[in-house]
């Protein structure tokens, strides 16, 4: 679904991506690990148009889409998750998600009602969508809570919903278990099996649980130093000596 080729992302004289190659296949959930500074973040900015290449390429399903800006990658379901801006933390989860504008091409649940001849999605269509998605990730208790006041877990939870609000494609996340506790981590695992399964999503998951990683990523990519080091299931990741090498030089 996406290829990286030969990317590089320079600050100044640092190579924070030096050169990383890999592929994401669609519909997989890929575990993207590696020890601090290695790059990850860099390279998933990138890939999502947040910020520019120094050169290499970035292709989606054939097409070339180095370098395009976060809008136009929206459209061809290509999502970052970001946290919730300081803006949105006075409105509530149910509007925070009924915010997300709807990608207006493709097969989706939008398009369908554009099909039925509306000019305009109406806002109560809107809301239902939304009680959907919160219903869907198990938070519909917090809909009418201010996005401020959730707890970190429930805010990732969040973030999950308001790609379903577009029905994304490729959804890369960053740090899904920072700070959040172990059940809600669960339930975060589970809503993202099931995008996965029962609504064809692929992901792209930057975590350093390997606990999480293990039970929901396969395959598992491994950066140091701004290159892919290995790729496999997580056994084999943790049995690879350029891998154990790198974490241990941290
Ligand atoms: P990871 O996500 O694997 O921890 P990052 O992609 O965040 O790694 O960072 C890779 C390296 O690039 C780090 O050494 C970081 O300090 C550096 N870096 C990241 N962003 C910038 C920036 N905007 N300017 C300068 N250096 C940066």
């Amino acid at each position: 679904m996406i290829r990286v080729e030969d990317l590089h992302k320079h600050f100044g004289g640092f190579h924070a991506v030096d050169g990383a190659s890999l592929s994401i296949e669609k519909g997989s959930i890929t575990g993207l690990i590696g020890p601090n500074g290695a790059g990850k973040t860099t390279l998933f900015n990138v890939i999502a148009g947040v910020l520019p290449p120094t050169s290499g390429r970035v292709i989606m399903e054939g097409a070339d889409i180095t370098g395009l800006p976060p809008h136009a990658l929206f459209q061809k379901g290509l999502l970052r998750t970001f946290q919730i801006a300081h803006e949105f933390h006075t409105m509530t989860c149910r509007e925070n998600l009924m915010m997300v504008p709807p990608r207006q091409s493709g097969e989706n649940l939008w398009s369908a009602w554009f099909e039925r001849g509306k000019v305009r999605l109406e806002e109560e269509e809107i809301r239902r969508r939304a009680d959907e998605v919160l219903e869907f990730l198990t938070i519909d208790h917090i809909a009418d809570e201010k996005a401020g006041m959730i707890s970190g877990g429930q805010k990732k939870l969040l973030e999950l919903g308001r790609t379903m609000m577009t029905d994304a494609r490729v959804v890369f996340l960053d740090e899904v278990g920072a700070g959040v506790n172990r059940t809600l981590l669960n339930t975060i695992a589970d809503a993202i099996v099931r995008l996965n399964q029962e609504r064809g999503y692929t992901f792209v998951v930057i975590e350093h649980d390997m606990d999480f990683i293990g039970r929901i990523c396969d395959p598992v990519i491994c950066m140091a130093e701004g290159k892919v080091l290995a790729e496999g299931t997580l056994d084999e990741i943790k049995a690879n000596e350029a891998v154990i090498e790198a974490y241990l030089g941290t």
